[in-house]
């Protein structure tokens, strides 16, 4: 356990560095991105004459230096951006530590017969640049950083400027356990005080070949209107149906520990549900009994009222909430309660259902049968294709409402994390490409194909 009083001093060791104090210099940071720009460059050109093999030292120390430093990572994480939960957090940083692929995720593949052999590999793009949200600042960072440089690629990061400092603080970690895994000086780089002029400028140097964006639809449609390759990774509204063949009481549990996991933050968490009728009332029975608290009648609009803001008939965010703890909200209308999350009924076109909100909030609607519940899930996702969910035995709904939602992420009876591998088969990852399509991105998805041939040659039959 680190104790708080630790955690204290980290923080204020980075702001005094951040304020131009005499505090050591994070690893990685720059005052400028032409500065950062030109450290990547060189650093890229240094690890293109390092093995695999000594890759992959590094992709394990970085696992070890984030083991060891999850929960200072999930403290810095919550304490900066006011959002999330400090014991969700350390489970998403060791589940990056332990389940993000390294170099083994590279596989060749070849082609032999009479005219020779042909290998197929998978080759860094170069240096890439990275987007990252205020949702999982430092789990982005790191987990980028494991897969691009497992890929053989440097990184230049723009993290978000309202988590600049647990994003920095990643990129500091990641240096020096590259560092002592032997590795290169400044592989990752990010700058002090990330603004969008210093987005524009990493976007457009031509030192970056390839850019990859983590957060909603503004930033994936910069990037894609960047003119490089580029990987998009943008919002969801993930539903989650359950119908009246399951286990309604391990539905409700695993419905609130996804939906209140890390209050919420994460793309893929349980945003709106869809529950068979005649089993509603025993879902809501549960999830009460699990850790949930029912708003009902006024106090749905009262709470309506905080979280989001209205405009011209349209409901946004309020961004002041968001990742918020169940409790504090129940304060602000009048309740003493602290549950992991709260839920209420409402209708199908309520902007609880509607919109992503990242709050610890779950509309539940009722529907007549599966017909309808695909109907208005497939809706409410809104075409991000990003995630969906079902409790269901019934193979024929579970089949058609994944063949109906097209979603990258997809999880039967379980909670929503099980789609990155807690609880769940599969490695993990916290940036998920629905819009371009790369899906689950990993080590895989920083390279590019090269094909190598020989003629009439090698091949030994
Ligand atoms: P955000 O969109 O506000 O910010 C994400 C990043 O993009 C930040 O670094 C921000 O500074 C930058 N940015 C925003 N608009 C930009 C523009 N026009 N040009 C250049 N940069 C721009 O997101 P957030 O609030 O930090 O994160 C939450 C959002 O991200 C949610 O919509 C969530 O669903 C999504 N998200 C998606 C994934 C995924 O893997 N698909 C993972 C985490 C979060």
């Amino acid at each position: 356990m680190v104790d708080e009083r630790y955690v204290q001093e980290i923080v204020a060791s980075v702001v005094k560095s951040m304020a131009g104090g005499t505090e050591k210099k994070q690893k990685g940071v720059f005052t400028s991105m032409t500065e950062a720009l030109a450290a990547v460059d060189k650093a890229y050109k240094e690890l293109k004459n390092y093995t695999v093999e000594q890759r992959e030292k590094m992709i394990s120390k970085i696992r070890e230096y984030t083991l060891n430093e999850a929960e200072n990572l999930a403290k810095l994480g919550v304490e900066e951006t006011g959002m999330g939960r400090v014991t969700d957090k350390i489970i998403k940083h060791q589940l990056v530590a332990n389940k993000t692929p390294g170099t083994e995720d590279l596989k060749p593949s070849v082609y032999t017969g009479d005219r020779g052999m042909t290998v197929i590999e998978m080759a860094p793009y170069g240096v890439i640049g990275s987007i990252t949200p205020s949702t999982n600042p430092s789990e982005t960072v790191i987990c980028n950083s494991m897969g691009m440089i497992a890929g053989g690629n440097g990184v230049v990061f723009n993290p978000h400027p309202n988590a600049k400092r647990t994003a920095n603080y990643a990129v500091d970690l990641v240096n020096r356990a590259v560092l002592e895994a032997g590795g290169p000086e400044n592989i990752v780089v990010s700058v002090e005080n990330p603004t969008k002029e210093s987005s524009d400028e990493m976007m457009a140097s031509p030192i970056v070949r390839m850019l990859v964006a983590t957060g909603g639809p503004g930033v994936v449609k910069a990037l894609l209107s960047s003119g490089k390759k580029a990987i998009g990774a943008g919002a969801g509204n993930p539903p989650v149906i359950v119908d009246d063949t399951v286990d309604v009481e391990k539905a409700a549990k695993d419905i609130v520990a996804g939906s209140s996991f890390d209050n919420n933050l994460p793309c893929i968490a349980e945003k709106e549900c869809f529950a068979f009728e005649n089993i509603a009332d025993d879902l809501i029975k549960y999830m009460t009994e699990n850790g949930a608290y029912l708003l009902k009648g006024e106090q749905v609009e009262q709470l309506k009222k905080v979280c989001l803001v209205e405009k011209d008939g349209k409901y946004g965010i309020n961004k002041k909430w968001v990742g918020k703890d169940a409790g504090k909200f129940l304060k602000e209308i009048g309740i003493d309660a602290d549950p992991r999350l709260i839920i209420c009924e409402t209708e199908e076109m309520h902007p609880f259902v509607q919109v992503e909100m990242m709050m610890p909030i779950l509309a539940i609607v009722r529907v007549k049968n599966i017909d309808e519940a695909i109907e208005m899930a497939v809706k409410a996702e809104h075409g991000c294709r990003h995630s969906a969910h079902i409790h269901s035995k019934n193979v024929d709904h579970l089949t058609k409402f994944a063949r109906a939602v097209e979603t990258t992420i997809f999880v039967k009876n379980a909670p929503s994390y099980a789609g990155i591998g807690a609880g769940g088969e599969g490695y993990t990852t916290f940036t998920i490409a629905g819009p371009t399509g790369e899906g689950l991105t990993a080590a895989h998805s920083f390279t590019r194909s090269r094909r190598c041939v020989l003629v009439d040659g090698l091949h030994i039959v």
